[in-house]
């Protein structure tokens, strides 16, 4: 179930109502419960915590219909929070694939992972902006590791023209 065709005050009270549903049924301070429920409850095909999305996370699919996400951090607080995030577009069935997000789209993803988190707006946003800072030193080290990752990729079963996207 997607909100995208409702507007902003709408789609968040739905976001709350979809967010406390799922704590109810899932850990949301495990990462590999995120990742199941994004699988579980919107038919994501793939989670994938890989070291090549480490400048921001990526949802991969059509509106409503996304197939895959990426993330990475040093820090699992900005993995909880970005993967939250991400779930965020795919529940309010935002256009993916990084295009085009407009501010009114990532303040609804940030609504909904700090919602689903159970944390403050402030806490939310400050652990994607800290995210960013711990991101730079991997500018120097993702680029000596990005070909054995795009291997373990593959080896998952993902094609190249959707590692291309990353
Ligand atoms: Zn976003």
């Amino acid at each position: 179930m997607t909100f995208s065709s409702q507007n902003n005050l709408d789609i968040k009270a739905k976001l709350r109502d979809e967010a406390l549903r799922l704590r109810d049924k899932y850990d949301v301070s495990s990462l590999a419960d995120l990742e199941r429920l994004a699988k579980e409850e919107y038919g994501v095909r793939e989670v994938v915590r890989t070291p090549l999305a480490y400048k921001c996370p990526v949802t991969i699919g059509s509106r409503s219909c996304a197939s895959h996400i990426f993330y990475y951090s040093l820090s699992r607080e900005v993995e909880r929070s970005s993967l939250a995030h991400e779930i965020g577009h795919v529940v309010a069935g935002h256009q993916t694939n990084r295009k085009n997000l407009s501010g009114i789209e990532e303040d609804e993803a940030n609504y909904f992972a700090k919602e689903l988190r159970g944390i403050s707006s402030l806490r939310q946003n400050l652990t994607l902006f800290l995210g960013g800072s711990l991101a730079v030193p991997l500018t120097f080290v993702v680029p000596f590791i990005r070909i054995s990752e795009e291997i373990k990729l593959k080896a998952r079963g993902i094609s190249d023209d959707i590692i291309a996207m990353i």
